[in-house]
């Protein structure tokens, strides 16, 4: 199943996309994609709504803004240098475990919001990535029960602020955070439909020139890795969004090093996970 949120923002409905590539307004179902909807296994539970009430909800027409495809989460953990070539651009070493960092909940907007370039920044830039979202209270998974805890997938463009992130004092976290600087969506694609999580095509293109262009399968510590480290630190709670690494082509790797400007868009797609696409603009 395609979860999916739409309306103005702060006003979003549930929705999903069916077979048919229809969107589908879910709001009669009564919950909207929160913490709760997860941890009580939602997902089934609109299945088996959808099954019966399907031909009752309305359709959403496809001009209407998508939100991000789940409500606010209780955090959002990034995995850093995931993958080796963009360690290697980056100008890092190859971590040993996984880098963990944080990004403020608030700059989550929807897949194809402008990304707005903040205050008093040069380096703005851009970052496809793998969301994992999670399905279950996990704490101290084992490795081998990890996919378990999965709900779901979604994009990410972890837009960074380079000079926040890595020239002012202390954490990552600085050039993580601005507001819209975690687009994510069009749509969770549910656990159940995806294979192997670990051969997707992820890409970003810029102005329609490609920038990134690699593989899941080029990560350094892969999923099921990355809950059960993470989890041995924090309670990842249903909702949850694990960002995976970005691959190889960011701005900061150029050679020049090329940072957003407002007029640019950036499309990102992975495989099964349709494509955002965002405006780039000035902050006013
Ligand atoms: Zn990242």
């Amino acid at each position: 199943m395609k979860l999916i949120r739409f309306g103005q923002s702060g006003q979003e409905k549930p929705g999903i996309i069916d077979g048919n590539g229809d969107r589908i307004d879910v709001s009669s179902f009564g919950e909207d994609f929160t913490e709760e909807f997860f941890e009580t296994d939602g997902i089934s539970r609109l299945r088996t709504w959808l099954s019966k009430s399907a031909n009752n909800c309305p359709k959403v027409s496809k001009e209407t803004r998508l939100g991000p495809p789940l409500c606010r989460p209780s955090k959002i953990i990034c995995v850093g240098l995931n993958y080796a070539k963009h360690a290697k651009e980056s100008g890092m070493q190859l971590p040993t475990e996984p880098v963990l960092f944080f990004k403020a909940t608030s700059a989550i907007c929807g897949p194809n919001d402008d990304v707005i370039i903040p205050k008093n920044s040069v380096k703005t830039d851009w970052e496809v990535e793998l969301a994992v979202v999670i399905g279950k209270r996990a704490s101290y998974v084992l490795e081998s029960e990890a996919m378990d805890f999965v709900a779901g997938y979604t994009i990410h463009n972890d837009v960074s602020e380079r000079e926040f992130q890595l020239e002012r004092e202390g954490q990552w976290v600085k050039g993580k955070s601005n507001d819209t600087f975690a687009p994510l969506g069009p749509w969770i694609l549910t656990a159940d439909e995806i294979d192997n999580p670990s051969n997707l095509n992820l890409w970003l293109k810029l102005n329609g020139e490609t920038m990134q262009n690699s593989n899941t399968s080029d990560m350094v510590f892969k999923i099921p890795e990355l809950i059960s480290y993470i989890s041995q630190f924090m309670t990842l709670l249903p909702g949850d969004v694990i960002s995976t690494g970005t691959p190889f082509g960011v701005g900061l790797g150029l050679d020049p090093q090329r940072y957003l400007v407002p007029g640019d868009v950036m499309e990102l797609g992975i495989d099964g996970m349709g494509v955002g696409k965002q405006k780039v603009i000035a902050y006013q």
